[in-house]
């Protein structure tokens, strides 16, 4: 098992005890430090780069005042970065639409996009007294029509009723004028996932986009994916106007280094956070406490 990063680089200044600036010469071997720690926490190498690129930037010329030795001057930058490129500020969901405001979820089979949907109805209607439908836009798998109906039914939520005869545009327009009709204040689209990514599915959640014009837009992933997070969040984004994302599975071990990946690739903020398999299991994302998660 690693040592957290703190105590890496605690052991590695003990040499350089009295260097009152953080320079050239001593941050190179920090700088390593840093970033086998974000390779272990499963931060993709690409963005690890770029990220110790932009510390480096901050670090150099930081000086070391009063106790501070250049290793904790460094993790405190670390964890500043960390937490600014991971969030900013409270991100909850944007409803600033003409009822109903649309929420589209994305993301590959298995990240949690059903359980999220349900779960996100239960933030709906708990802390913003929304009245919330929900759908399901898989056709292919009529288990996951009848799974968001159970987990619907849990949040308190209306359900939508759809068929996997149907095509996912008709769905989307006949849950629309439902939701238009019974005055719905949103509605949250569950979509089909693969198990990889693949054009007929990216095709067809674009169609879904371009009929619904969610105010949203979320992909979910699956915290636990690690550097395969990276490929799924490229082609997502290159599929659509991403809003937010949702990191499931966050009660997992994985030390979360996904968040960081994702955030820099989709360029959207992170929401929420998936914290376990139950109803209420949904966190609205801490970005200052999840950097020091990713440090270990
Ligand atoms: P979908 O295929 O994207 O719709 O994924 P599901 O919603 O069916 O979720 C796949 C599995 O992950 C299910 O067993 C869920 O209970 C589980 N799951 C989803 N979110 C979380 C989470 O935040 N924590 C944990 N521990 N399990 C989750």
């Amino acid at each position: 098992m690693a040592s957290n990063l703190t105590d890496r680089l605690s052991r590695l200044v003990k040499t350089m005890r009295g260097q009152a600036r953080i320079t050239e010469s001593n941050v190179q071997d920090m700088l390593r430090e840093v970033r086998m720690a974000l390779l272990e926490a499963d931060v993709a190498l690409p963005v690890v780069r770029d990220f110790i690129a932009r510390v480096k930037d901050k670090a150099l010329g930081q000086e070391v005042v009063g106790s501070l030795n250049p290793g904790q001057v460094l993790v405190s930058v670390v964890h500043k970065e960390l937490a600014a490129t991971m969030g900013e500020g409270v991100a909850d969901i944007n409803l600033a639409a003409q009822p109903p405001a649309v929420i589209l979820m994305a993301g590959l089979q298995g990240a949690g996009k059903t359980t999220t949907t349900a779960k996100l109805a239960k933030h709906l209607i708990e802390k913003r007294r929304k009245k919330v439908l929900t759908v399901s836009a898989d056709v292919y798998r009529p288990a996951a029509i009848e799974q968001l109906k159970t987990v619907t039914r849990q949040a308190g939520a209306e359900w939508f009723e759809s068929t996997p005869d149907q095509k996912p545009r008709d769905i989307a327009l006949a849950a629309l004028d439902y939701a238009r009709r019974h005055y719905v204040d949103v509605l949250l689209v569950d979509t089909a996932g693969r198990l990889a990514i693949d054009e007929a599915l990216m095709a067809e959640i674009k169609e879904l986009h371009a009929t619904l014009n969610p105010v949203e837009t979320l992909f979910v992933v699956d915290a636990m994916q690690g550097q395969d997070a990276v490929n799924t969040a490229k082609a997502f984004k290159e599929a659509l106007p991403l809003t937010g994302v949702i990191l499931t599975k966050l009660d997992g071990d994985s030390r979360g280094g996904a968040a960081l990946s994702v955030r820099q690739i989709t360029g959207a903020p992170i929401k929420f956070a998936g914290v376990s398999e139950k109803i209420d299991g949904l966190e609205v994302f801490d970005a200052e406490r999840h950097a020091g998660r990713v440090l270990g």
